[in-house]
């Protein structure tokens, strides 16, 4: 029987300062090297110490990003803290034709444009299990302001006000960030099972 490769579905994962979903991220792409992997955003922010260009972010310019803007070779794009983040697009494209299923970790604005122009796309909101373990957390790292705490902790409220609009929670528990990469990995596996997901399965089936 001819089986019409699969393709890979797009994963947004979004969560506020503090979620762990970068530590969720990583959990998912070192337990399912084959099954999934990340898009590099661009951006126009400086970075950090530590970060490198083309495995962080691809870090340019304003007048390139407006450029690529321009070319149409953004997915998405936000303004974020008076900077741009956008996920360029070839990348994701050729990886979902490949089959494997490809997650952008981006913010709301990002991820609710995504799922008007791709309606298919899967959103998930990682988040911590409650506000008041947001906060320690935050104030855990000790490298932030009062003021950046209230900002992130305001900023954190608009996120999950936003919750209803995602597919799916999942809670990070402290430590357990490998408990939610397997949680989203089984929610991305049942996904692709739907039936509105495989509408031409009865043609092949009944072809084959
Ligand atoms: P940071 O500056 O801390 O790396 O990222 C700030 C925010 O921008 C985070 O919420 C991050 O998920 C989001 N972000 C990163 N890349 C993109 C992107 O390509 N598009 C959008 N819309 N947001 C992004």
């Amino acid at each position: 029987m001819s089986v019409k490769k699969e393709k890979g579905l797009l994963i947004v994962l979004s969560g506020p300062a503090g979620s762990g979903k970068g530590t969720v991220v990583k959990e998912i792409l070192d337990r399912y090297p084959a099954d999934f992997c990340l898009s590099v955003s661009a951006t126009t922010r400086a970075p950090r110490p530590g970060e490198e260009h083309g495995v962080h972010y691809y870090f340019i310019d304003k007048p390139a990003f407006e450029e690529r803007i321009g070319q149409g070779a953004m997915l998405e794009y936000a303004e974020y803290c008076g900077n741009y983040y956008g996920t360029p697009a070839d990348y994701v494209q050729k990886q979902l034709e490949e089959g494997k299923n490809v997650i952008l970790e981006i913010e709301v604005q990002g991820a609710l444009k995504i799922k008007e122009r791709f309606p298919d796309t899967l959103l998930v909101m990682v988040t911590p299990p409650s506000f008041s373990i947001l906060e320690a957390r935050l104030r855990g790292r000790g490298t932030n302001t009062e003021e950046d705490i209230k900002n992130r902790l305001a900023h954190s409220r608009w996120e999950l006000s936003n919750l209803e609009r995602y597919d799916y929670a999942v809670i990070n528990e402290d430590g357990r960030a490998g408990d939610a990469a397997d949680e989203i990995a089984a929610i991305v596996a049942s996904e692709k099972k739907r039936t509105c997901r495989n509408k031409d399965f009865a043609r092949i089936f009944f072809e084959n």
